[in-house]
């Protein structure tokens, strides 16, 4: 007879392993998160994160079908429809749930997506500064109410393998303290935050040089959520896309230039280059978008943003955190020359071809037919601008990796399932280890922190449901 220490195990103390647990604990069942960290203040994502709640650049409290549009549109209709609609109808009371365990919020401006921001604000600062703020103070919250509740969360536990009968999961094998042991329970919920941190596997999937990538958080998420999920069958979905942004190159030695400034809002204004001055990506659609491309080139360290003044001092202000100044404060390389043929050289670029990129590029702006350039250049959802107005400007570029999209395929319960869908008895995933929302050929992003929260929620949920019934 199977030894059930407890109602669930959460693999993981983000948000997606704290919110499932602190939601299944209050439902009544017992509860445990094994946490490989060790620090009081584990480093993870979760911790880490700037704490926007948006559902695809919305407002989470919009409408189920504002939302369902808005995740349709942004990943042109990859998300899966099943998932679309927990996402859309959970993330309004994902907001507020986070709020009765204790999260505060601050809204920033008037636009729509910035109304749910936790609080207290992260600082208009370009370097990682993440202790004491929303994030990190909201999780500590959810921390706090496990234990109140009776669970438990145990540090140092660093989840190996899940221990299956009859084809059911009853629970995982970690190492703790240097020792093997055995936890069982009637679910397990996987929630270690996605592969980022796995060089294997951002080679395998991502990059052909995953070494020339910017780890943009805590590096945590090491894939062994997806290895042990796809061990005993599951399905996992595309896994070739990641949450990351445009960085400034000196990311990779400069710890003052990242996770900010972005330099998404300069290259999707104007053009990115790769060693040979030519173009490689369709920039209009965003910087998640060109940072994944930056990625799939063979050398991701060479790619250099383009643009001019008018950019410069239009987009290149536009973030928070801006890169104009905020990147040349931080210390990171910004060229200028009164010539594109001068910044060529200044950057080491072969000038003739920059120059026709450049030309190219502009011309189809003025006979409107950029969709004719190759690669085609979109403006639906960014404005494409002339690189007319010296100075013209180049930052060489790099991409930040924050989290990988695909993962473990999941249902609207955020049961595992297997390739054919049929659910894995006693297995769920949360968070950025799960697949099938986010990512696909547009690179859409939904949000990772309302994805966190939601599919917590929901898991606790249906757990809680079969577990009375
Ligand atoms: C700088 C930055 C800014 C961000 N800003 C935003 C934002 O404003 N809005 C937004 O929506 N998203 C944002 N994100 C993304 C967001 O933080 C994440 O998508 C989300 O927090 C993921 O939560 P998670 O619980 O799935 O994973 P994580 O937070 O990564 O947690 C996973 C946990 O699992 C643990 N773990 C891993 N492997 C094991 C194992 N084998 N055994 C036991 N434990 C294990 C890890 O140590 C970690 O603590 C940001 C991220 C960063 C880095």
């Amino acid at each position: 007879m199977t030894n059930i220490q407890c109602d669930l195990i959460c693999v993981g103390g983000g948000y997606a392993g704290l919110s499932a647990a602190s939601r299944a604990a209050q439902l009544g069942l017992k509860v445990m998160v094994l946490e490989k960290g060790e620090d009081s203040l584990y480093a993870c994502n979760s911790r880490y994160a700037g704490g926007v709640m948006h559902v695809s650049y919305h407002n989470p409290k919009d409408s189920a079908s504002v939302l369902t549009q808005a995740i349709r549109q942004i990943s042109n209709a990859y998300a899966d429809p099943h998932l679309t609609q927990v996402i859309a109808k959970q993330a309004g009371r994902a907001v507020d749930w986070l709020h009765s365990e204790g999260a505060q919020y601050a809204r920033v401006g008037s636009v729509g997506w910035r109304q749910w921001i936790l609080a207290p604000l992260r600082p208009a600062v370009t370097q990682m500064d993440w202790q004491g703020r929303g994030a990190d103070m909201a999780l500590r919250s959810l921390e706090k109410n496990l234990l109140q509740r009776e669970g438990r969360l145990v540090r140092g536990a660093m989840v190996k393998e899940l221990l299956m009968k009859e084809g059911a999961c009853i629970g995982v094998r970690a190492e703790v303290a240097g020792n093997t042991q055995d936890f069982y329970a009637k679910a397990v919920v996987l929630a270690d935050g996605g592969f980022q941190g796995n060089l294997e596997m951002v080679g395998r999937y991502i990059s052909p040089n995953a070494q020339a990538l910017k780890q943009r958080g805590a590096g945590t998420g090491c894939g062994d959520a997806v290895r042990m999920a796809m061990a005993i069958g599951a399905g996992v979905s595309a896994m070739d896309a990641f949450y990351g942004h445009v960085l400034s190159r000196d990311a990779m030695t400069n710890d003052r230039v990242w996770p900010y400034p972005q330099l998404d809002e300069l290259a999707a204004a104007a053009i990115v280059v790769n060693e040979e001055g030519v173009r490689f990506t369709d920039e209009g659609m965003g910087g998640v978008y060109i940072a994944n491309h930056i990625a799939r080139q063979n050398n991701p360290l060479s790619t250099v943003v383009i643009f001019d003044e008018a950019v410069w001092q239009g987009p290149g202000k536009a973030a928070a955190i801006a890169p104009n100044p905020s990147l040349i404060r931080a210390g990171g390389t910004l060229y200028k020359a009164q010539t594109v043929e001068d910044l060529a050289a200044k950057i080491g670029l072969p000038a003739e071809a920059l120059v026709r990129t450049v030309d190219d590029y502009n011309q189809a702006i003025a006979g409107a037919h950029l969709h004719e350039l190759t690669p085609a250049r979109s403006t639906t959802r960014r404005q494409a601008m002339a690189l007319v107005n010296a100075p013209y400007y180049a930052a060489p570029a790099c991409a930040g990796l924050t989290y990988t999209m695909g993962g473990i395929c999941i249902d609207e319960n955020a049961r595992v399932v297997r390739a054919d869908k049929t659910p894995i008895s006693g297995l769920y995933a949360a968070g950025a280890c799960t697949g099938g929302i986010e990512g696909g050929p547009a690179v859409g992003y939904v949000g990772g922190l309302i994805k966190a929260v939601s599919l917590g929620l929901v898991a606790a949920e249906h757990l809680a449901s079969v577990a009375v019934a």
